[in-house]
């Protein structure tokens, strides 16, 4: 029996917030949005419910939480309290209607095109895609049926002509990872309209704050919220965000495959959602300077950054994108891997890895890194020189990370 005038527990995280007057700017919405006023305890934070089961007063608590659909939980394979919160925080930063979270980007993905295609359907991609993406559709979707084609990343008549009857999704990135192509959004939204497709961005690299997908009119945003929106390197998660007719499937799926999060790590990608603008204003800044840092370098034969000029989807970005984010693609000069290897080895503050979307700068080379056991003809394919590094700049002062790349050039 509740003897203080706290919000019941059932309900305090579980509960809708209320509808604010005038849509919030993306630091508030990333503070706010999502939670309720007044939680648990009077506490600011929302609490974390360690719970795997959640119980009933009675027999008739229970049909009435079936015949009413009471807003409650029932057990932690269909949801938390604190992963509704996030939920509902990134609906609002997409300015989607709902968000449905996943143990980790991938999770995110299969869960998405498993609730959604069927034997006898096809999905196209623009081949510059996460490589994981493509091989479940490539090596997994096609034993169940579905078909998987992919075309040259930006060619949209390509796409177009590829699209047949049986097609049900179009699948891009964007900007795409390491070669940074931007994708023209309202091209790709109105492609997947007129015919009657699903389109789908992994907007993993350009987050809510730099690019706003469902407002150009694409059907699905999916990230990995295990780069910047989780932001502290310390969290595995995932997301989908789209039309409530089109996200129910999805979400009742999960409850059965199981790619769930845990209370505890759901907590971690609320907390680091708060700082989400603070961070991609940083994240945005050093991803230029860098990138000018590094254009303008004599050991540099070129950069690849949306943000820089001489990038060939510039305009693109330009015209679409608030920043072009922290990960720069550069190219040594004259270098063997070895020589380039020498770079990635002598620079102090990045941390040697892959993944990106931290607080932390990483650098690595793609060759070492991902492509190691690729045939030359594989990695010529998929355009991975020798002489490619890529770094994912954290929020570290721009000056410390420019000098330090100056003093590891030297050993190139
Ligand atoms: C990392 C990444 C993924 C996969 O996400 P996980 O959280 O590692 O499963 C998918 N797409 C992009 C663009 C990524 O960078």
């Amino acid at each position: 029996m509740p003897t203080t005038n706290a919000p019941d527990p059932a309900r305090s995280s579980a509960a809708a917030p209320p509808t604010p007057a005038r849509p919030a700017g993306p630091s508030t919405a990333a503070v706010h949005a999502g939670e309720a006023r007044e939680k648990l305890g009077f506490s600011i934070t929302d609490p974390i419910f360690a719970s795997s089961t959640y119980t009933f007063s009675d027999t008739q608590s229970i049909i009435d939480f079936i015949e009413e659909d009471h807003p409650r939980e029932e057990y932690g394979r269909y949801g938390n309290p604190g992963e509704r919160v996030v939920e509902r925080k990134l609906a609002a930063l997409e300015g989607g209607e709902q968000a449905v979270l996943f143990s980790s980007g991938m999770a995110a993905l299969v869960g998405l095109l498993m609730a959604h295609v069927s034997a006898g359907d096809e999905i196209i991609f623009f081949d510059e895609c996460y490589h994981r993406s493509r091989e479940f559709c490539r090596k997994h979707l096609t034993r169940f049926g579905v078909g998987f084609r992919e075309v040259k990343t930006c060619d949209y008549a390509a796409m177009e002509a590829a699209i047949t009857p049986k097609t049900k999704f179009l699948v891009s990135e964007s900007p795409t990872n390491p070669h940074l192509s931007v994708v023209d959004i309202e091209r790709f939204a109105d492609l997947g309209r007129r015919r009657g497709v699903l389109t789908l961005i992994d907007a993993t690299l350009c987050t809510p704050y730099n690019l706003q997908p469902l407002a150009a009119g694409v059907d699905f945003v999916l990230h990995s919220a295990t780069k910047y929106l989780g932001g502290h390197n310390d969290l595995l998660a995932g997301t989908v965000i789209g039309r409530a007719e089109l996200m129910e499937p999805v979400r009742n799926l999960r409850g059965i495959m199981g790619g769930i999060n845990s209370p505890h790590n759901a907590y971690l990608l609320e907390r680091g959602l708060k700082t989400l603008a603070l961070r991609m204003e940083r994240h945005n800044a050093n991803g230029l300077a860098v990138a000018r840092f590094l254009e303008s370098h004599p050991k540099v034969e070129r950069v690849l950054y949306p943000g820089l000029e001489s990038h060939p989807f510039h305009d693109v970005a330009a015209r679409t994108m608030r920043g072009c984010g922290g990960l720069v693609t550069f190219f040594i000069k004259d270098a063997d891997w070895r020589q380039t290897a020498n770079v990635v080895d002598a620079a102090k503050i990045p941390r040697i890895g892959p993944s990106l979307g931290g607080v932390e700068s990483l650098i690595e080379q793609p060759l070492v890194m991902s492509y190691w056991n690729y045939t030359p003809a594989e990695r010529q394919a998929f355009r991975i020189a020798d002489n490619m590094i890529r770094m994912a700049c954290g929020i570290e002062d721009a000056d410390d990370l420019v000098a330090d790349l100056a003093q590891a050039l030297d050993r190139a």
